[in-house]
């Protein structure tokens, strides 16, 4: 029997690809293997396989890492079914409508149901940092701040919280083993969040948190339970290692007996436990369904050569807890990865240039190269290089384009018109119109919150002296946009034209963030309407981009770089990783548990096996460390992180650039006449 669409699978690929659908099996699918196995295509060939087979993909539920990882998806699976479906293919992949991350999907299902659970289906989604706004305003209210300087910041108190939720573990729990310096607010902390949820409540807004949460609560209303069960044939999760508690509830809910379930994920793999990710979801796997869960391992690596998967398996071989995985390659070719030593951050922007470049000339496009480092602004000076050099880049993971405070503005506007309630984007706005100030603003936000008609309050509102001459202005646009008067995305121009006065009073370079918004416009013209804008936007923001002119142009060759956390899943031909040095990988000197080590040590492995050729792993001799409340920034002496000891360093080429003369080769050298200094300088100042 010829399948086209599965020639290229080897046996264990195509045992996971065909179970329950053209081979035997009806339990649970776990597919546990390591990086660059194929885990990925053999989901895609999966669902490709469903469809071939007569499955309909609006019954599919397919959960990945990003939203941009369920495109890439999507375009796979078409190409895969297009060798038995030909030109059908295209129309059936669009069809499977329930591809996304776990939050988006979330957010949609709740749409869906929120009347069933009291909830309105017009509520607005905070960002972490609105909610941690949000946060603080409650801190606020109970004057928490106020007790003590002691008490924990507002970011803190949010990942409390989100620890809480995500671990469905109890506070006790969640301050004993992971916040210990906050446990003496035990009390305090109790009562913030239980106004939290209250407040969240009565403005209608979810935060990231709630969207799992909620769903996991209608997966607790046994009618709707049933409904959302039976809306879905086949259910297949990515990147499973990085899911939390929650998501895996929702998962034995939405499939109790486990049939129609794979998941796929590899423990190594495993760098979201600060968000209360755990692999006990994997190691739990088996157990958690009513019918027993098939097994399968992936041992062949199809991705990086021979000398790069040596020292990839090296760094996680010695890690204290892993399932124990083989994995192998056939390409033998290439060169062993380099360690390379440059004197500081400069000398690493510098080497990592010259090697793109020089890569480029072999004919290596820029776009199959990456650059990844442990946090966003590690890439500061190397971004400063590209940009001189003109070497176009995107940017992943790092300050997102929506963190600029002008689109933070106008997306404040359009949210507090989708929910009049949403008192954070309320202040944010109110705060714009000269004349306002907090006592205002909040004064003009109670009476919203309790009135029946909340905008209403707005255009009856007597402003003080200073503002009156704006606010009829302000009034009339949020009525327009509450009524939808110019569409969407029209109704962007009449905010533009609003703002822009504000733009040019209090910024400079008014001009450039203008360009910035007609930017957000183009991104909204690709919306079908407000709430699905506002909702993708929040939850998966675009790349920051390589300048303010703008994305590089469509078929633009450029460079990306992106924090490691980010590049999960992905693949390029050469990688460089930054910053390869204690206190950066692992970043926490001394301070980190056990646990926490490991996790970075994952992370490394993570960074080194993205390289498909040629892989860096950069060691600037100095490096500059930002400490956060820890009495500012400084230089430090660093050295090459302990995840590479002595004992591995064989499987690398270490280098040092710029080369530097040896001794020896000096000596053979003619000394060289010094160079008349004095002669030149007068030459200067002529
Ligand atoms: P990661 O753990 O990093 O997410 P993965 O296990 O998901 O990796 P994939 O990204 O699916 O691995 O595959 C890695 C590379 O190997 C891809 O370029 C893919 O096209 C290729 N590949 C996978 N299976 C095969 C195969 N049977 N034949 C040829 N190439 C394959
Ligand atoms: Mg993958």
């Amino acid at each position: 029997m010829s399948a086209p669409h599965l020639a290229r699978l080897n046996d264990d690929q195509r045992r996971a690809v065909e179970f329950g659908i053209t081979a035997p099996g009806d339990g649970p699918l776990l597919v546990i293997a390591g990086a660059g196995s194929g885990k990925t295509n053999t989901l895609a060939h999966r669902v490709a396989h469903l469809i071939v087979n007569g499955a309909d993909p609006r019954r599919i539920l397919l959960m990945t890492f990003s939203r941009r990882a369920a495109g890439e998806m999507a375009r796979r699976v078409e190409r895969i079914a297009a060798n038995v479906l030909g030109d059908k293919a295209a129309a059936m992949t669009d069809a499977l409508a329930w591809s996304g991350t776990f939050h988006g999907i979330g957010a949609r299902l709740l749409r869906d149901y929120a009347p069933s659970i009291g909830l309105d289906p017009a509520f607005t989604i905070h960002d972490r940092e609105d909610s941690a706004d949000l946060m603080n305003l409650v801190r606020h209210d109970l004057a928490l701040s106020a007790k003590s300087s002691r008490f924990p910041a507002k970011g803190t108190c949010l990942a409390i919280y989100s620890r809480i939720v995500n671990a469905t573990m109890p506070i006790e729990e969640a301050l004993r083993d992971v916040f210990p310096w906050c446990a003496m607010w035990k009390d305090e902390l109790t009562a913030l969040f239980a106004a939290y949820v209250e407040t969240k409540q009565a403005q209608n807004v979810l935060d990231y948190d709630d969207l799992l949460l909620y769903w996991a609560a209608l997966m607790g209303e046994a009618e709707i339970a049933a409904d959302l069960a039976g809306r879905f044939d086949h259910v297949l999760v990515d990147e499973y290692q990085d899911t939390n508690r929650l998501q895996a509830s929702i998962l034995i809910a939405l499939k109790p007996e486990g049939a129609g379930l794979t998941v796929v994920g590899d423990d190594a793999q495993a760098i979201y436990s600060f968000r209360a990710a755990t692999v006990r979801n994997i190691l739990d796997f088996p157990q958690s369904f009513t019918r027993p869960a098939t097994l399968v391992t992936l041992e062949r690596n199809y991705r990086s050569t021979a000398p790069i998967l040596a020292a990839s398996n090296a760094v996680i071989a010695r890690a204290s807890e892993r399932f124990a995985k083989t994995l192998w390659t056939e390409r033998q070719s290439g060169g062993r990865p380099r360690l390379v030593t440059v004197r500081d951050e400069a000398g690493q922007a510098l080497y990592i240039v010259d090697a793109i470049l020089e890569a480029r000339e072999r004919g290596v496009p820029l776009k199959e190269q990456s650059v990844l480092f442990r946090a966003s602004h590690h890439s500061g000076p190397l971004e400063v290089e590209l940009t001189r050099r003109n070497i176009p880049f995107v940017k992943f993971g790092g300050l997102k384009f929506l963190d600029a405070a002008h689109v933070k503005d106008v997306l404040a506007l359009l949210r507090l018109a989708e929910n009049p309630r949403d008192r954070v984007a309320g202040f944010r706005v109110l705060m714009l119109l000269p004349g306002i100030g907090p006592a205002t603003a909040g004064r003009l936000l109670g009476a919203m919150a309790s009135a029946a008609d909340p905008l209403a309050e707005i255009a009856a509102f007597t402003p003080p002296a200073r503002a009156a001459e704006d606010w009829p202005g302000f009034a009339a646009l949020l009525g327009a946009m509450r009524t939808r008067a110019a569409g969407w995305p029209g109704e962007l121009e009449g905010i533009r034209a609003w703002y822009q006065p504000y733009l040019e009073q209090v910024h400079e370079d008014a001009a450039v963030r203008m360009a910035d918004l007609a930017q957000l416009e183009q991104i909204a013209a690709g919306y079908a309407s407000r709430e699905r804008f506002l909702t993708e936007l929040t939850l998966d923001p675009p790349a920051a981009v390589s300048d303010e002119s703008g994305v590089p142009y469509k078929d633009e060759d450029y460079l990306i770089l992106s924090t490691i956390h980010s590049a999960k899943g992905q693949e390029w031909r050469q990688v460089f990783v930054l910053n390869v040095v204690d206190g950066c990988i692992p970043s926490d000197l001394g301070t980190g548990t056990s646990s926490e080590i490991e996790e970075e040590r994952r992370l490394l492995y993570v960074a080194m096996t993205r390289a498909k050729d040629d892989l860096h792993l950069v060691v600037p001799q100095r490096f500059y460390v930002t400490q956060q409340g820890r009495g500012g920034d400084r230089h430090l002496y660093a050295s090459r992180t302990r995840f590479i000891p002595e004992a591995i360093t064989g499987l690398f080429e270490t280098t040092t650039w710029p080369r530097m003369a040896s001794a020896g080769a000096s000596a053979a050298t003619p000394p060289v006449a010094p160079v008349d200094l004095k002669a030149r300088m007068r030459g200067m100042w002529r």
